[in-house]
């Protein structure tokens, strides 16, 4: 057989382009397929991460627009502060760095192919076509194309996510202070970039694109959202939204507020993070990206018309957003893990969120994703060393070795979090306070990695005095103890 590739890569999101650069730096010939006019954009992603992203994938300083020594945790009635002596994680520029990925994988020597957006595989020949007829054969083809992912649904039933939605808020309108509004930083406001909202970003406004510019995606490319760059306030605070949600917030957000309103702390030093029972086991989060603005979103299982009402009544009883401009809305899908997911099929893997390959607790996919692509690199090169595409299968088996017990502790997290009502919130910080969780997270906590916090909490047994009595008996079914 001939092929035009040793490996094609469908998608040139953060791990796709990471592993691209990680076998074309090897020498193999590496093509990427991507459907964008313009790599990463739109925003899809809150862009936290923990510090170890230094670590494990290179990032360039002048991409990380703020760092975080904690959190301060919320339910309706009650905060937790988290707080690590150093800055335990970054808050970078996503859209700058998938753009950064993608040329350190064209440097090192992979053929980037924009506008193509992959409509069939097949994974026995290794064949891939795409809409704009470009036909490519590889040796091994990799599934990198996000949570709607085709090269997963030819082989794959199709899987669960959330939605999420997401608002980039100013405060004080002061643009010259903010680093992701000008063209150097990111780029998504000049010229260049008006295309992608028009018809040649092939694919991206079609009905295949599912959900994407759906009418399930209220109000997101609507008359409503133009002129988000003036400072106007864009008008979330109209009456449209009264409603029962706004007592709910106007409650949270009193108690939070003397911490969102930087009375004890840096509030740049710290995200907020808001759990309450109609998003559980998703989560609401306030994030700052500089000391003008905010990345505030969510994901839950609501769909987007009912997050954009629950942020805009987040938005609306906060003094401090009172008079804030909505810059951008965003919306986007957080697949659930599926540890029953096929990853490798013939001559082709899935990777990232293609793969679901998220963490429950929190749906970050980067730090993980980044770590699974040194698996999949390995695999992919000992395969085309040896000719032999059944190595690939070592991918996935060292991929189950590696993450399936933490991944799967976290999901329980997720499926405990899930039955919780607002008062068992309230309670459970109230105990988890009178406990001291406040230091035990402080110590044990790590972003990437809750089961070693979730193992102290048990060892101390602090779960079962913290969760009320009425669940133990679905707390038991669901981890299992005896
Ligand atoms: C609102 C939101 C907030 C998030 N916040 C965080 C966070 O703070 N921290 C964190 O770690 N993670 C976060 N995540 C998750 C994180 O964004 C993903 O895990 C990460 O983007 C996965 O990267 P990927 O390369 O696998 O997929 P993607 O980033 O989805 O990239 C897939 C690429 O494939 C392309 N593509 C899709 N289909 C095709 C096709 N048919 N043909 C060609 N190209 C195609 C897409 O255009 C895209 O460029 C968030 C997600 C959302 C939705």
């Amino acid at each position: 057989m001939s092929f035009d590739y040793d490996v094609v890569i469908i998608g040139a999101g953060p791990i796709g382009s990471t592993l691209a650069y990680k076998i074309a730096k090897k020498g193999y010939s590496v093509a990427i397929l991507e459907k964008k006019k313009e790599i990463g954009i739109p925003l899809q992603c809150a862009g936290i991460v923990s510090k170890k992203l230094k670590d494990i994938n290179e990032i360039p300083d002048s991409l990380i627009l703020n760092e975080v020594k904690g959190a301060y945790l919320h339910s309706l009635s009650h905060d937790l502060r988290v707080k690590k002596d150093k800055n335990e994680a970054l808050i970078i520029d996503r859209i700058g760095y998938d753009k950064f990925l993608a040329k350190r994988a064209i440097d090192a020597g992979a053929i980037l192919f924009k506008q193509s957006k992959v409509i069939a595989v097949d994974s026995k020949s290794g064949t891939i076509l795409c809409q704009n007829n470009r036909k490519v054969k590889a040796k091994i083809i990799v599934g990198a194309d996000g949570p709607k992912s085709i090269a997963s649904d030819s082989f794959n039933h199709s899987f669960k996510y959330f939605n999420a939605t997401q608002y980039l808020i100013e405060i004080n309108n002061k643009h010259d202070d903010i680093g992701y509004s000008n063209n150097e930083n990111v780029g998504y406001h000049s010229n260049e970039n008006i295309g992608f909202h028009s018809n040649e970003n092939i694919g991206f406004h079609s009905n295949e694109n599912i959900g994407f510019h759906s009418n399930e995606n209220i109000g997101f490319h609507s008359n409503e959202n133009i002129g988000y760059h003036n400072n106007e306030n864009v008008g979330y605070h109209n009456n449209e939204i009264v409603n029962e949600e706004n007592k709910e917030f106007k409650k949270i957000n009193k108690d939070s507020e003397s911490i969102i309103n930087n009375k004890t702390d840096n509030s740049n030093d710290f995200v907020d993070i808001f759990a309450i029972s109609k998003i559980l086991p998703g989560f609401l989060w306030c994030i700052p990206t500089t000391k003008n603005s905010y990345r505030i979103g969510l994901f839950s299982n609501n769909d987007y018309k009912n997050q954009k009402i629950i942020l805009e009544d987040f938005l609306s009883t906060n003094e401090k957003f009172k008079n804030c401009s909505i810059v951008e809305k965003y919306n986007g899908k957080i697949p659930i893990f599926d540890k029953n997911k096929n990853l490798v099929t013939d001559r082709m893997i899935l990777i990232g969120d293609a793969a679901s390959q998220i963490k429950p607790t929190t749906g970050g996919g980067l730090i993980l994703g980044f770590d699974i692509c040194n698996l999949a690199s390995d695999a992919i090169i000992k395969s085309l060393k040896d000719d032999d595409i059944h190595i690939l299968k070592k991918y996935e088996k060292n991929f189950k070795k590696k993450y399936s017990k933490e991944l799967s502790y976290q999901l329980k997290v997720q499926q405990t979090l899930e039955i919780l009502s607002d008062d068992d919130l309230d309670h459970m910080f109230l105990k988890l306070k009178e406990k001291n969780a406040e230091e035990i997270i402080s110590k044990y906590g790590d972003m990437d990695k809750q089961s070693v916090l979730v193992k102290e909490f048990i060892k101390r047994g602090i779960i079962f005095s913290i969760i009320p009595k009425a669940f133990f008996r679905k707390l038991i079914s669901i981890w299992g103890f005896k």
